[in-house]
């Protein structure tokens, strides 16, 4: 186990790409607060990670509300008394080609997928400082690299998380805090699962490994990211995409 006795958060921690997360480093060792906006998804992981020995804490906060957030972050430094981890995975779309996109889509991306970030980040920022160590990954997308035609909203959001992630690494490296990014392809979850069955077609015949993501795909990614094996990267981006985006 390379987190033993590491305190991570997990954000959107209910379901898909968080759950498999969560779960990922709770096998690894580590005790895990995981916030999500579903109060029965997290009762569920809460058990999974019970039944392997670890701790978790569940919270159903919404990270767009900071009073929410910096509440959550007082329980679990009372509970961990520390936090090493922070994944910054909720996450949410709202497709709509720019012309018929309305301004409450807009918002609410832009407020879930990048203002979330900010409030998480800046809540464990000053614990993470004072310890002289922490990580943290935020979930972006290849979409924040490279655009898409009907996900303007979606993809300022995960271009915003990008240039979010490489400013921060800048701030927090003096303090051996190291931030980076995932930047996943297409991945096997509910967020995908409604998208048209010709359109995932298309998505498949551009995956260069010929299958789509799951979540354990990307969840490996980020373990590598909070483990000893990368403490020398910060303020980097990982594509899990079977090599779609080169
Ligand atoms: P998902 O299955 O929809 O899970 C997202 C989780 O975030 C859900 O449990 C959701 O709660 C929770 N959530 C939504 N709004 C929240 C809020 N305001 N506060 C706290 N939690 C909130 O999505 P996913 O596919 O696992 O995606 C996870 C992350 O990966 C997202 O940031 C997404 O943009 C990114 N990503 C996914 C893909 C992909 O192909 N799936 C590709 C690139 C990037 P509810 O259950 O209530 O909705």
């Amino acid at each position: 186990m390379i987190l033993k006795e590491k305190a991570a958060i997990v954000t959107g921690g209910g379901r898909g790409i968080g759950r498999e997360i969560s779960l990922l480093l709770a096998r690894e060792g580590a005790d895990i607060a995981i916030c999500d906006v579903n109060k029965e998804l997290l009762e569920g992981v809460k058990k999974e990670i019970g039944a392997l020995g670890r701790r978790c804490l569940p919270f159903e906060v919404d990270v767009t509300k900071m009073q929410q957030v910096e509440d959550m972050l007082l329980k679990i430094l009372d509970n961990f008394k520390k936090v090493d981890i922070l994944i910054n995975n909720a996450g949410i779309t709202r497709d709509a080609l720019l012309v018929r996109m309305n301004e409450v889509d807009w918002d609410a991306v832009i407020d879930i997928n990048l203002k979330g970030v900010f409030n998480c980040t800046k809540a464990v920022t000053k614990p993470m400082m004072k310890q002289r160590g922490g990580r943290i990954v935020n979930v972006a997308s290849i979409i924040g690299i490279i655009g898409n035609s009907g996900q303007a909203n979606y993809a300022a959001s995960k271009g915003g998380i990008i240039a979010f992630t490489k400013s921060v690494a800048k701030e927090l490296a003096s303090r051996n805090v190291n931030v980076n990014a995932v930047a996943p392809g297409f991945i096997q979850t509910d967020m995908t699962k409604k998208l048209p069955d010709n359109y995932k077609e298309e998505m498949l015949k551009m995956i260069p490994l010929n299958r789509f993501g799951e979540p354990l795909d990307v969840a490996k990614t980020v373990l590598f990211l909070v483990s000893d094996a990368s403490s020398y990267i910060t303020g980097h981006v990982i594509k899990v995409d079977g090599g779609m985006v080169m």
